[in-house]
């Protein structure tokens, strides 16, 4: 795992052309920001927020920027990939879940790829990618029964907001959450294609 100059060192190492950070402005997120900073507060998803602007179907302030994948190849490989943003005016210095392997992503052949979108600090400490497998492997659970697990009771009863897509190494796949909607979609080999954004839909 790299932060700082060294993973800049290392990208550079790899061939990877670098930017200035000015690259990653644009005048919707700095609006968005400023946005923010004006009303005080690190956004969160915002379940009643929901639906009450204009053609985002959620609310663009308050929606998690996170884009995970997971998947399950030929081979039984499970792999999963998680990347973020983090939180509009986080704490500088702050660092969430995402590239924390075992809260915001993991992946294990024995068991499941997980991938996580929400309140990052309570996915760390409630280590939820990897207690979806643990879950699996020492208790026995079904991938939809230690997914709900984690997700309704374990990030809920501590306040956190999101959810998870995860695949076991049977391709079963569950993509639970408990914040108003997830931009969510699976695919399989045969055809099956699924996509849904609301709880219900
Ligand atoms: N989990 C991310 C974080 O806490 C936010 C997100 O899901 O977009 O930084």
């Amino acid at each position: 795992m790299f932060i700082g100059a060294g993973a800049e060192d290392f990208a550079a190492a790899q061939g990877l052309e670098p930017v200035a950070a000015d690259f990653f402005s644009t005048p919707e997120r700095r609006e968005q920001l400023e946005r923010a900073l004006n009303s005080d507060e690190m956004l969160l998803d915002h379940d009643g927020a929901a639906n009450s602007h204009g053609e985002d179907p959620l609310d663009p302030d308050r929606k998690f920027g996170t884009v995970g994948a997971v998947a399950l190849d030929v081979h039984g490989n499970l792999a999963a990939a998680t990347s973020t943003g983090g939180m509009t005016n986080k704490q500088v210095g702050r660092v969430g879940d995402s590239p924390l392997a075992g809260a915001g992503c993991y992946a294990n052949n024995a068991t499941v790829a997980v991938s996580c979108t929400g309140t990052g600090e309570v996915f760390i400490r409630t280590l939820a990618a990897y207690d979806v497998s643990a879950q699996m492997e020492y208790g026995g659970r079904s991938l939809q029964q230690a997914t709900a697990s984690v997700i309704h009771d374990k990030v809920q009863e501590l306040g956190g907001s999101g959810g998870l897509i995860a695949v076991d190494a049977h391709g079963n796949v569950a993509l639970p959450f408990n914040s108003e909607g997830m931009y969510r979609g699976f695919a399989r080999v045969e055809g099956d294609i699924e996509v849904a954004i609301y709880r219900d839909s």
